[in-house]
């Protein structure tokens, strides 16, 4: 076993853990290795630089009678065993796992003759199961050899069969605040338990057995602590949404929304949709359903984000900005709509599948879906609107939605067109894409990235969806 690739990955973990903003870096590491405690060298000390926690990788990893060479010229460490082969350079956020570049959060740091990394390196890059207990600050360590801090009953089988965590665990994919709604995507399923606390006011929306989806945490929304937030913007009850694994025995994931005041909420599923609706003046009615009081429902989809920019305009203006900001402005006048339930895919700047886009909107039931996009050409000179649809239930969505999307622009008609998008094919109501213009063409970047254009297109969208649908 210990020549097993597994288990150098697991030592290297020594770097790790300490999530919750602010402890951490006493120098108390408390980090148990399948139930053995391990002993850190007195100088040995845990820091935090650069809000990552950073632990002493030589004194770890020598402790446990691996070589570590350090090259002061070039300012790098490494790391091996007969099979496997870590480098690491001061400072630099490359490395390299057996000639495989990776790349960590943070590049080491040099202090007092040892080389700190950064704990987000060792989960993500090298896998191993970390059980991190919120209440005595310790870290559990578990190899993936033996799955539950036990010795292996069975160390003969092959590596890599078995798998490192439990199969069970739901899957927390994205988060998304909009009409006054928390709405949590998941897969699997779950037993939130949800606590209000005061001072400040707060809804505490605890998820065991549950962890973030891998794009989720790819996507660079968790930290090295594994935890994140975003800010809601235009709602004046809710000041933001923080969400961290909170606890790892039993993996579970910790959502709050930090209220500026005390609400009341109801919290309900909608097919793989956690629903936390808040109580608000304009919202009077919570326990309502996402489309109760037969409201319709319209999904809007701002396209790309977070990792992935979209297009990239001719002044490097990014799509996934655009169409968050118009998106958001939707969700802003949908709210004033009685008759429609507005519902965002995403609120910020995250990242979500597209698969998860479309199983939102088809688990909602939704009456629409309006993905937005803006275009790009290779040639400079294109300019326009485009609307797409995909099936012939989308063709007088499409209509409609061109007709107000083209006016809004401005911009030159290039027509409502056949195209085989994901989110307009998978989706079960009527869908369609819109490509407000080419942010490729000057002109139109310019203008799409302006106050005014995005007002218009957002009113335009719920005419449109207002017309469609018959809402007066
Ligand atoms: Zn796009």
């Amino acid at each position: 076993m210990m020549k097993k690739f597994s288990f150098l990955v697991m030592i290297i973990i020594f770097v790790m853990v300490f999530p919750g903003k602010g402890q951490a870096a006493s120098g108390h590491s408390n980090i148990y290795l399948d139930g053995t405690e391990l002993v850190l060298a007195t100088n040995a000390k845990i820091e935090t630089i650069q809000n990552n926690v950073m632990i002493p990788v030589r004194v770890v990893v020598e402790n446990l009678g691996f070589k570590v060479a350090w090259d002061k010229s070039k300012q790098s460490v490494t790391i091996n065993n007969d099979s496997t082969v870590i480098h690491l350079v001061v400072n630099n956020k490359s490395g390299y796992v057996n000639g495989n570049e990776v790349t960590l959060p943070i590049g080491p740091a040099l202090k007092t003759d040892t080389v700190l990394v950064p704990i987000r390196f060792v989960s993500e890059q090298l896998g191993l199961q970390v059980n991190w207990d919120n209440v005595t600050k310790r870290v559990y360590l578990i190899s993936s050899n033996t799955g539950n801090g036990k010795p292996d009953p069975n160390p003969d089988k092959e590596p890599g069969t078995e798998p490192t965590t439990p199969a069970e665990l739901a899957l927390i994919n994205s988060l998304s605040y909009s009409d006054n709604r928390l709405m949590i995507s998941t897969t699997g399923s779950i037993e939130p338990k949800v606590s209000v606390m005061t001072s400040p006011n707060r809804i505490v929306i605890d998820i065991p057995y549950a962890k973030f989806s891998e794009s989720f945490g790819t996507s660079q929304q968790l930290d090295s602590y594994l935890q994140g937030s975003f800010h809601v913007v235009g709602y004046p009850d809710i000041e933001q949404v923080r969400y961290s694994l909170y606890n790892n025995s039993p993996s579970t994931v910790r959502i709050v929304m930090d209220l500026n005041y005390a609400k009341d909420y109801t919290i309900y599923a909608e097919g793989s949709l956690l629903i936390v609706a808040l109580k608000t003046s304009d919202s009077p009615n919570p326990g309502t359903p996402v489309g109760g009081n037969g409201k319709k429902i319209a999904v809007i989809d701002a396209g790309h984000g977070n990792q992935d920019p979209g297009a990239i305009g001719i002044t490097g203006k990014k799509e996934k900005n655009f169409n968050l900001a118009v998106a958001l402005k939707v969700d802003k006048l949908l709210k004033n709509e009685p008759k429609i339930d507005g519902v965002l895919t995403r609120s910020n700047d995250i990242f979500l599948e597209l698969k998860e886009r479309v199983k939102i909107a088809n688990d909602l039931k939704a009456d629409v879906f309006i993905s937005i996009h803006a275009n790009s050409s290779g040639s400079s000179a294109a300019s326009g609107t485009e609307t797409y649809y995909k099936n012939d239930r989308s063709k007088a969505l499409a209509n409609v939605m061109h007709k107000y999307l083209v006016r809004a622009t401005g911009f030159k008609d290039r027509g409502v067109r056949y195209g085989n998008f994901h989110v307009i094919r998978e989706t079960n109501m009527a869908a369609v894409l819109l490509e407000s213009g080419y942010l490729s063409n000057k002109q139109d970047e310019a203008g799409l990235f302006t106050e005014s254009l995005q007002n218009r297109v957002a009113q335009g969208i719920v005419d449109g969806i207002k017309e469609y649908l018959g809402v007066k």
